[in-house]
């Protein structure tokens, strides 16, 4: 079942607000002054909402875990003192309750909570009448579906000023990121929903101040709808994710550095030169599939062969050949190894799964 979204625009209080989407403050509300601090040099900065982290879901026990509803008076009170809208996380029913006593704003839904189905119907049914305005992040896991189900159940509890955050997904292994950005997975989610505004949290994929800059142009390259970014008075001292926190005033010559680009070009001549050259790329992707397709034919034959020879579909040692050479072709022409290395995964994969068919085709002949 294809599910659409309806939306509507993100209005809070007659205020309607428009892309790009920028949402800033601490990871965690740490005290009264923290609040006030960071919170009146972000509204100076006119970006219209606040966040910061009341209940923080901690991937271990030891780390701080937020002050919990204490701190939501702080936040009240920087509303009350200020323009700003003010979002916090929430993860269960109690802490939307909590949190609606103080005239929060918007609720986000941690990407640990998104993972968790229960949750999200138990939030779904807490919201359920209120008209509140929800950003959803990614699940922890790179599953769309995960993250496709949350917000189709925030919409089918009435829910209809829905936003996604790409946050990155979690792995197993060494990368520069703290949660490596899929980019392919909001992209597709916007394809599927192209109503559907998306920001990406630069600081959760970064994991440090270093490469904030870098993640936030290539998500306005990307053409999502804003940012959703941590800052604090005094990130050295923050309580938590200290390194990729940065000040209001640092937050400030990032956005002052980004390159907003054009979606798309109006001028006639410029416009066309650019589907002279897409139709260049439309040539050669269209040689692409026809090698595919030649190879597979070659695949084809050997399968042939590997039956009547009664050879195994797999020869470990000839796929890390083919690996280490497609590689090695691939620095020569400066293509990226990783591309390369996961196109060739997946030519082989197929390759696989071609033999497997042509293989077993009498067996499964004789059975019948
Ligand atoms: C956060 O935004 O502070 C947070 C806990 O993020 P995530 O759910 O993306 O880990
Ligand atoms: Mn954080």
């Amino acid at each position: 079942m294809e599910l659409k979204l309806d939306l509507e625009p993100i209005k809070i209080g007659g205020r309607e607000l428009h892309r790009p989407f920028i949402i800033s403050g601490p990871c965690s509300a740490e005290s009264e002054e923290q609040i006030m601090d960071t919170g009146q040099q972000i509204a100076q900065l006119n970006i219209p909402i606040f966040r910061a982290g009341v209940w923080k879901p901690r991937t271990r026990p030891g780390n701080f875990e937020g002050l919990g509803v204490v701190a939501l008076p702080w936040l009240k009170k920087l509303k009350q003192h200020t323009n700003l809208l003010i979002a916090v996380e929430v993860a269960n029913a109690y802490h939307i309750k909590e949190a609606l006593k103080y005239d929060i704003d918007i609720f986000w839904i941690g990407a640990r909570t998104t993972a968790n189905p229960f949750l999200v119907q138990e939030l779904a049914d807490q919201m359920r009448g209120i008209d509140v305005p929800v950003f959803v992040k990614n699940p922890i896991n790179p599953d769309i579906d995960l993250w496709i189900g949350a917000l189709e159940r925030l919409q089918e509890a009435g829910l209809k000023k829905l936003v996604a955050i790409h946050r990155g997904f979690s792995y197993y292994g060494a990368s520069v990121y703290r949660n490596k950005p899929e980019w392919s997975i909001p992209i597709e989610l916007k394809r599927r929903f192209p109503n559907l505004n998306i920001v990406v949290d630069p600081s959760h994929i970064s994991g440090k101040r270093e490469l904030l800059r870098e993640v936030c142009q290539k998500a306005v390259d990307l053409d999502f709808d804003g940012l959703f970014i941590e800052s604090h008075c005094h990130p050295d001292h923050a309580l938590s994710d200290k390194e990729q926190q940065v000040t209001p005033a640092q937050l400030n010559s990032i956005m002052e550095s980004l390159i907003w680009r054009k979606p798309d070009v109006t001028n006639r001549k410029l416009r066309h030169n650019l589907e002279v050259m897409r139709s260049k790329i439309d040539r050669i992707d269209d040689e692409i599939l026809h090698m595919f397709n030649a190879r597979m034919k070659v695949v084809e034959q050997i399968a042939e062969f590997k039956k009547v020879n009664q050879v195994t579909i797999l020869q470990a040692s000839r796929w890390s050949e083919i690996l280490r050479e497609r590689k090695e072709i691939a620095l020569k022409l400066g293509l990226s190894e990783e591309f390369v290395a996961s196109v060739f995964k997946a030519i082989h994969q197929e390759s696989i799964n071609r033999q497997t068919t042509i293989m077993n085709q009498e067996m499964a002949g004789k059975t019948t």
